[in-house]
């Protein structure tokens, strides 16, 4: 692992070249960007990652767009090519059908959406999302970081007993897209994904609860949306997902082809593809991080370590 001090010097020193140069020569994996949201004002659900604004947004797309051609997923996991991107975006947070759905449409960018069912129509509120509002109430000490996992009743109870009622804040501010937006924007063109049931900890879950996670989360995405593509992409990440679970969803035919969200990488499992994340707890703009991303891949190609290993 590269400890954070030599990222942001891999980072620094990644600025001075051009991205010609960084993209030049050696094969590369699809260039995957992924964010969350756009919004001009920062939901009280969510702090763990940095909030695009529309301007910031419409400014990265605008320098993606220069140096990469937006194909969809079929055309990425299909038929790759160097230039390529396929954005997407996870959690299926009702930015998505109300901002950057529509302004991926004035630029005429295709992109999936990976949803996790358990969220849908605003049904329950992701646990991260809870922790978030009952820290910006200050119930918990946000630098206190105590990490709740999926399933832990601990967060209801302090909601509870603070007089917080996390119903009445998904009926409130419907943070989440419903069935039929998410369907719309099916009839848009744009893909869907599943995202797993409710964003669990997988690295936590036992083999068969990761893959009833996945199953489960499949076979809604199936019967209520059918798409061409069955896609997923992990909660979180990816790392320390068995090759034995990758195998056993291909060969139930429950998957196409999943995402991590591992960086500029290739996985040995061919059909799981590395992600970028954009929404980097450093504060980096699209530019840095893709500089980062091209020459840090370069950095490690040097060492052999572009695999991520199973
Ligand atoms: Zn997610």
């Amino acid at each position: 692992m590269t400890s954070e001090k030599n990222k942001i010097l891999i980072a620094a020193l990644s600025q001075f070249i051009p991205l010609a140069l960084l993209r030049s020569g050696q094969k590369h994996p699809p260039f995957l960007p992924f964010y969350h949201v756009v919004n001009d004002t920062v939901p009280e659900h969510i702090n763990s990652y940095e909030v695009r604004s529309t301007t910031n947004f419409r400014k990265e797309l605008d320098y993606l767009l220069k140096y990469f051609l937006p194909v969809d997923l079929e055309t990425i996991v299909n038929k790759p090519k160097k230039n390529m991107m396929h954005l997407s975006f996870d959690d299926g947070l009702e930015e998505c059908y109300t901002t950057i759905a529509p302004i991926l449409k004035e630029k005429g960018i295709p992109a999936t959406f990976f949803v996790s069912p358990g969220f849908v129509d605003n049904k329950t509120l992701f646990h991260r999302f809870k922790r978030a509002i009952l820290e910006e109430r200050g119930v918990l000490i946000k630098s206190g970081r105590k990490f709740f996992a999926h399933e832990t009743p601990e967060l209801d109870q302090l909601a509870k007993s603070n007089n917080i009622s996390f119903a009445q804040y998904l009926s409130d501010h419907q943070p989440y897209m419903s069935l039929s937006q998410i369907k719309e924007l099916q009839a848009d063109g744009f893909t869907i994904g599943a995202h797993s049931i409710d964003h669990a900890e997988f690295w936590l879950l036992p083999y068969s609860e990761q893959f009833r996670q996945i199953e489960e989360s499949m076979n809604w995405l199936v019967s209520n949306i059918n798409p061409d593509i069955k896609a997923f992409s992990f909660p979180f990440t990816d790392d320390g997902i068995s090759k034995a679970l990758f195998e056993e969803v291909k060969s139930k035919k429950l998957v196409d082809v999943c995402f991590g969200t591992a960086g500029l990488k290739y996985d040995t499992i061919p059909f799981n593809l590395q992600r970028i994340p954009m929404e980097r707890k450093q504060k980096w703009d699209a530019q840095k991080i893709v500089h980062f991303e091209y020459f840090y891949y370069f950095v490690r190609s040097l060492v052999a370590k572009n695999t991520v290993a199973r």
